[in-house]
């Protein structure tokens, strides 16, 4: 039987960690304010970016919608990001991806000030992560990294294996897990003989977007299993790239989908946007 990870708790304590700090800065007359941008009206932006809202308002971080039409050009919104980088009272910018087909989502991101990348996605600070420097950390695997600390999982010295090495998950996952003395495989879709290695993970994270695709076979007994999908299941209903119900008794811990990863990811950018306002200097 395994330990259920519970992400909404950890989560909620990281909020109210981050709200207690935020009123403390208030108290010293200093509001933290966070840029959120939209272009278009895709459906699960909205919901994603109503849900930050959310989180802003409970912790107390002041949010800045731009709501832009769908034909705004990237010129358009290239030039609403400068305008946001010399903005003194915007302490953190967000832009909702994805953008629209038409605009180079590389290029909005590397124009976004590397100071105020609360998503951590900037080559500079994924370039800090990768070299050990300070910088904004990527939310999502910022915020398992604190799920195994929070549940005293160690990493260190251990075989952690991902699936998965897209640029927001994998990769800044992977760098992360070595940098807390992980020894770190990863996987994706070219690899061969993938079980024979996930099934040496002794923490398996899982990032591919694929329903329920990694059942008992692919684990190891006792191994610590992270699920980080979320996907639609032949019933419409939630669920992650693992099979939670088989691997349930072979593993020690896991993550559940919904309620494991997901509320990770705003709960570590509150974080990030309080860093924003006091860490991450120019
Ligand atoms: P992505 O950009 O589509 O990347 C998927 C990765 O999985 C790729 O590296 C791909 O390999 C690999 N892959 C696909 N099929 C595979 C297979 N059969 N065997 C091995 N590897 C395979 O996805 P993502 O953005 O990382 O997201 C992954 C999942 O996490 C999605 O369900 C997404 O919704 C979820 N997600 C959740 C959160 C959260 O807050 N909880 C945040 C972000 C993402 P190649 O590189 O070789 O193509």
């Amino acid at each position: 039987m395994a330990f259920v990870i519970d992400g909404k708790k950890i989560s909620t304590e990281i909020k109210d960690e981050t709200k207690e700090k935020v009123a403390q800065l208030k108290a010293q007359g200093k509001e933290i304010s966070l840029a959120v941008v939209q272009v278009g009206d895709n459906p699960a932006s909205c919901v994603y970016v109503r849900n930050k809202k959310k989180a802003c308002e409970y912790v107390g971080i002041k949010s800045v919608s731009h709501e832009l039409p769908e034909e705004t050009t990237e010129a358009e919104l290239l030039d609403l990001i400068d305008k946001l980088n010399n903005d003194d009272s915007i302490n953190g910018i967000l832009v909702q991806l994805p953008l629209p087909a038409h605009m180079d989502e590389n290029k909005v991101i590397d124009a976004i000030s590397p100071y105020k990348d609360v998503d951590g996605f900037h080559l500079m600070n994924v370039g800090a992560l990768s070299t050990g420097q300070q910088g904004f950390i990527s939310c999502t695997p910022y915020g398992i990294i604190q799920l195994l600390k929070r549940s005293n999982i160690d990493i260190a010295g251990k075989h952690c294996v991902v699936i998965g090495r897209s640029n927001i998950v994998g990769k800044p996952m992977s760098m992360l897990l070595l940098r807390e003395n992980g020894t770190v495989t990863i996987v994706h879709s070219k690899t061969q003989n993938m079980k024979e290695i996930t099934k040496q993970a002794d923490i398996l994270v899982v990032a591919i977007g694929k329903p329920k695709f990694v059942d008992d076979t692919y684990v190891k007994e006792g191994a610590v299993v992270i699920d980080v999908g979320i996907n639609r299941d032949e019933n419409n209903k939630i669920c992650g790239d693992v099979d939670y119900d088989k691997v349930f008794d072979k593993v020690s811990a896991i993550t559940p989908v919904p309620g494991g990863v997901g509320p990770m990811t705003i709960a570590m950018l509150m974080n990030n946007c309080l860093e924003a306002a006091t860490k991450i200097q120019k």
